[in-house]
């Protein structure tokens, strides 16, 4: 009998257990153990009971573990425009509803927006979401921070106020200079006390709002830190031709005229490509951020026109983003259906975008699109644990007899049960551990009240039914 060593947490009996790690194995009658934050052992039961013991002991009998989801794109800010942007076109969509909602913001609703927006993502399984930047980032961290989840921040930058596009709102118009100071003083302000959850990115938000000089000027600030460059690039036929119109090129060719493109960059929607993009990107290796529920709620063609699925096969790594609850869903396992069937009803072909795919681009890609594939993003020994514990005795989980299938065909989000991040239980039960939830959603409702005051709703809103 060898002797046992100690771990402070053991999961045992898990039905099912989905690691992603190098070998994608599968395990039956699961068992992983956590000491210090990460795993020490992942196995079966039998095994791990034999050579691990430990002061906690949890039952996962009923259930499926995943790694924790890795949310490459969340607007965080703009979790409480639900229902603020339907039906409309990529143009009316951004300078109609979504900036003036967001140059409307003050801090105090974007905390609770970022607070909201924790909720739901923890919810449903994420448990690392990169930011692409808004206007109040402290309150932003202040707020993702308090729940324990892990976030890639940002601000946003925008230094071109007119373009071909439309005409940013006069709180949204900002210098060069100023957006490169920001971001210099985001940089030097975090992680700061929350090293081991935060990290810090630079983002300019969109290619046609940004002057060459802006992009040169982030692109420098990220490469001193070693940190990622982050932006919206080719989400709509729209966003290229204003590029072509106002540049002589399309975005992606433009980025790499720049010198910018390699595997640092995080492109964020990358849907309407030229061909000699195409062979840019497979070139450069940056990640590309498909973003199913956004582009398919207002119809903008990234899963139509898209060449996610190719890219892929190119050696390109491509992750999934939830993108903001302005199209409704933030909630990863859904986003992996869209993508997932998306891709074969628009191309014809049953063999595109395997659930086993899905699931890696909201995992392993993720985590490298993070910058964070040696830290997270699968469950296996040395990595921090971060792990999903899905409630598989739910009719949408039986029967069970794939676990990847019915993941990504069956499940959604609402089916989570426990989550762990660095070995800490975040949620128990559906319910956060560290914040007040009933408080939270007391917030939510004076946020909404006076975000209703402040907007003119009648241009935000399509409420089509007589209300009485
Ligand atoms: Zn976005």
């Amino acid at each position: 009998m060898t002797t046992q060593q100690q771990a402070d947490l053991i999961v045992r009996n898990i039905d099912w257990l989905i690691s992603v790690d190098p070998t994608r194995r599968v395990i039956r009658d699961a068992a992983l153990a956590v000491k210090d934050g990460r795993f020490v052992a992942v196995g079966k039961s039998a095994t791990i009971a034999r050579e691990w013991r430990a002061g906690s002991i949890a039952e996962g009998r009923g259930m499926v573990a995943t790694p924790g989801f890795v949310d490459n794109h969340l607007h965080s800010s703009f979790q409480m425009s639900r229902g603020l942007a339907d039906e409309s076109n990529a143009q009316a969509f951004l300078f109609e509803h979504m900036y003036p909602y967001e140059a409307a913001g003050t801090e105090e609703d974007d905390y609770v927006s970022a607070s909201l927006a924790a909720v739901e993502l923890l919810r449903h399984g994420v448990t690392c979401f990169i930011e692409p930047g808004n206007y109040h980032p402290d309150a932003t961290v202040r707020a993702v921070m308090a729940t324990g989840l892990r976030m890639v921040v940002a601000v946003s930058c925008f230094d071109r106020n007119k373009s071909v596009t439309g005409l940013l709102p006069a709180r949204m118009m900002e210098t060069t200079a100023r957006c490169l100071a920001k971001t210099e003083e985001l940089f030097s302000t975090y992680p700061g006390r929350h090293r081991e959850r935060l990290m810090v990115s630079a983002s300019f938000r969109g290619m046609n709002n940004s002057s060459d000089e802006l992009i040169l000027g982030l692109k420098s600030i990220a490469e001193r830190y070693g940190a990622l460059l982050q932006t919206h690039a080719c989400y709509s036929y729209f966003t290229r031709d204003a590029s072509v119109v106002q540049f002589g090129q399309p975005e992606i060719a433009r980025l790499e005229a720049l010198g910018v493109l390699d595997e640092k960059m995080l492109l964020l929607h990358a849907g309407w490509l030229e061909p000699e993009e195409i062979a840019l990107l497979a070139r450069r290796k940056p990640t590309l951020v498909c973003c199913p529920s956004s582009s398919i709620h207002n119809g903008y063609g990234n899963i139509t026109v898209g060449r996610h699925p190719e890219l892929m096969a190119l050696g390109v790594n491509v992750s999934l983003g939830s993108d903001h609850a302005s199209s409704g869903t933030v909630d990863m396992v859904q986003e992996m259906r869209y993508c997932a069937c998306g891709y074969k009803e628009a191309r014809l072909n049953p063999r595109l975008m395997p659930p086993e795919h899905a699931v890696e681009m909201a995992t392993i890609n993720g985590a490298r699109g993070a910058g964070l594939a040696d830290r997270i993003g699968s469950i296996e020994a040395g990595k921090e644990a971060d792990f999903v514990l899905f409630d598989a005795t739910v009719s949408e989980w039986q029967p069970l007899y794939n676990p990847v299938s019915n993941l990504v065909y069956s499940a959604t989000g609402n089916t989570v049960r426990h989550v762990f991040i660095a070995g800490e239980q975040v949620v128990r039960d559906g319910r956060l551990t560290r914040v007040d939830q009933d408080a939270l959603l007391r917030e939510v409702e004076a946020s909404a009240a006076r975000i209703t005051a402040r907007l003119d709703m009648k241009k935000m809103l399509k409420l089509r039914w007589p209300v009485e």
